[in-house]
């Protein structure tokens, strides 16, 4: 075999839970390892660990990610009451992803990947449509009222300097109804545009943002005039890149991303991003081919798959029975890690060694080798579905003779 390839810099490891965790093994023993002298600086994020650090593990791994600028992160658990109980946790510690997000700040950005022979569930869809969801605010980070008797419910500011209260009604309530005040700051939502504007002169692919400021003039509006601003303020590397922006109602714009072929960044605001790359994922055929990076506005990146640790199959796993878990998303977030890590280190060797890797993945799945949840969509049809592992051996085996 060739000699290895040297990894210049450190990428943080951040290890995880159930399947995904058993899937990240292997991945790193048959895939990794054997072609890569890399120094991985290893975060057991298996919410066991979490537990027994009290959760400082993860602030730990996301500092390691400011430090070396880029992460590759394993599936974890988010504990609700049923997993303290399962995992006997001292408390129900927060989502790692949320914990890591609010340390690294920024956008994260889903894409699906393309094979052949998994059409999209739309005939249109040609190439990938990313999503960037804004992850700060609007009804995440809201405050709710049940008003039970009538009443006047209204938005009260209080400046900071003693200036005058601001109050404005909202509602004369004749019975039971609710309200919410949700909020954004500007700062936020800059350095969502912002990152979304790099990504896309980054990937050369043009950039939409849908919202309902015809409804929202000053709330939906904001958004609209800050992604204008930073767009105008873009324009030269805008147009060098040879890509467009765009602001349509968000009607208009789901409705134009339904019959488009795609390939373009979709930022969305939280919510619509929470619900649109459901749909998107699930448009483009399994959860298992979506990918997602956490970018900061400070140019720090955390990869990792969109899906969770697979627990169904999991349980399977522990029960002695076979599994068949699509690992594709999980290994290119490692690839994703390691392309990002070539090209701040201009090591193309390294690159080249993570686009191989996509290639033979893709081109093993179009040869008609893939696991249960591609095979029940796949088209043509294939009459038998890779193990868990064995679909890493073959991609494996295909990997050495592609290098
Ligand atoms: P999930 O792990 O994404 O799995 C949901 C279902 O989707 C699976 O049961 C399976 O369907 C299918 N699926 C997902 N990924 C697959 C893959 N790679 N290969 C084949 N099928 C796949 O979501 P969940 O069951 O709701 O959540 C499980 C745990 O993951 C939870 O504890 C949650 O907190 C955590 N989670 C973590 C992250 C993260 O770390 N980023 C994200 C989401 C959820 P079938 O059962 O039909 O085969
Ligand atoms: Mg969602």
């Amino acid at each position: 075999m060739a000699p290895k390839i040297k990894v210049q810099n450190p990428i943080v490891e951040m290890d995880g839970d159930e399947m995904t965790r058993i899937i990240w093994q292997m991945i790193k023993e048959k895939l990794i390892l054997p072609f890569l002298d890399i120094n991985l600086k290893y975060y057991d994020l298996g919410v066991k660990h979490r537990d027994e650090t009290d959760d400082k593990v993860t602030i730990d791994a996301a500092h390691a990610i400011k430090e070396f600028g880029i992460g590759v992160k394993c599936a974890t658990i988010t504990p609700n009451a049923d997993r303290v109980k399962e995992y006997d946790l001292k408390e129900q510690w927060k989502s790692p992803n949320g914990t890591i997000r609010a340390i690294l700040d920024g956008t994260v950005f889903r894409k699906p990947i393309i094979m052949k022979n998994i059409p999209p569930a739309l005939r249109a869809w040609k190439k990938p449509i990313t999503i960037g969801r804004h992850a700060y605010g609007d009804i995440y980070k809201s405050t709710e009222y049940v008003v039970d008797r009538p009443g006047t419910a209204e938005i009260v500011f209080t400046p900071k300097d003693g200036g005058g209260k601001v109050a404005l009604p909202i509602h004369e309530f004749k019975g039971r109804g609710v309200v919410m005040g949700i909020h954004n700051i500007e700062e936020s939502i800059r350095s969502f545009a912002q990152s979304c504007i790099n990504y896309a002169i980054e990937e050369k692919i043009d950039l939409w943002f849908g919202a309902k400021d015809t409804i929202s003039k000053k709330y939906h509006g904001f958004f609209r005039d800050i992604f204008a601003e930073e767009a105008e303020r873009a324009k030269g590397k805008i147009q060098q890149a040879g890509i467009q922006y765009r602001y349509l109602l968000i009607d208009d714009a789901v409705a134009q991303i339904v019959k488009s072929p795609g390939g373009m960044l979709w930022a969305c605001m939280n919510y619509d991003g929470d619900v649109m790359s459901d749909m998107v994922a699930t448009g483009f055929g399994s959860l298992g081919l979506m990918t997602s990076v956490l970018v900061s506005p400070d140019n720090k990146y955390e990869f990792e798959a969109a899906h969770g640790t697979v627990t169904r199959h999991y349980y399977e796993h522990l029960k002695g029975k076979p599994t068949s878990t699509n690992s594709i998303a999980s290994i290119f977030a490692w690839t994703g890690a390691l392309v990002k890590r070539g090209e701040i280190d201009n090591t193309p060797q390294l690159v080249s060694f993570a686009r191989i890797l996509e290639r033979t993945i893709i081109e093993t799945v179009e040869s008609g080798v893939m696991t249960k949840d591609l095979m029940a969509i796949a088209d043509p049809a294939v009459s038998k579905f890779a193990l868990t592992g064995e679909f890493i051996d073959v991609v494996a085996e295909r990997l050495k003779k592609a290098l």
